[in-house]
């Protein structure tokens, strides 16, 4: 797929033909996941077909704050239908920031799991 233009009628094609794999495989269902960027920057891992690589992107740094995480958190896990929730940083990382912004992820989701349930 990376050697194709993305605009070109061979990438159509092939993303066509894998939109029908995949339908047929699921019986045209899906299921909702959702993604908090904690933080964004050009990436060092610098992959070829991310757009946050550093060859590729203008985007600024974004450093999510603490409420922001939890208020995100909170919007989507309100409801019933989110499948899965990716937490998402860049290549370069610290593991213990990153540890306790999931401590304020896993807070929020159990708030609004104890709300909906009236605990
Ligand atoms: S964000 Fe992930 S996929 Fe994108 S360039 Fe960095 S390491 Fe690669």
């Amino acid at each position: 797929m990376l050697a194709l233009e993305d605009a070109s009628p061979e990438a159509v094609l092939m993303r066509g033909v894998a939109s029908d794999i995949i339908r047929r495989k699921t019986g045209n269902t899906g299921a909702i996941f959702g993604q908090i960027g904690f933080e964004c920057s050009p990436c060092s891992g610098n992959c070829p077909f991310c757009s946050f690589a550093k060859d590729y992107t203008m985007m600024p740094i974004i450093n999510m704050c603490d409420e922001a995480i939890a208020e995100a958190t909170r919007n989507f896990t309100g409801g019933d239908d989110l499948y899965g929730l990716y937490l998402m940083t860049m290549a370069d990382y610290d593991l213990d920031e990153f540890l306790r912004k999931v401590e304020i992820v896993k807070r929020n989701k159990d708030a609004n799991l104890k709300q909906k349930r009236g605990i």
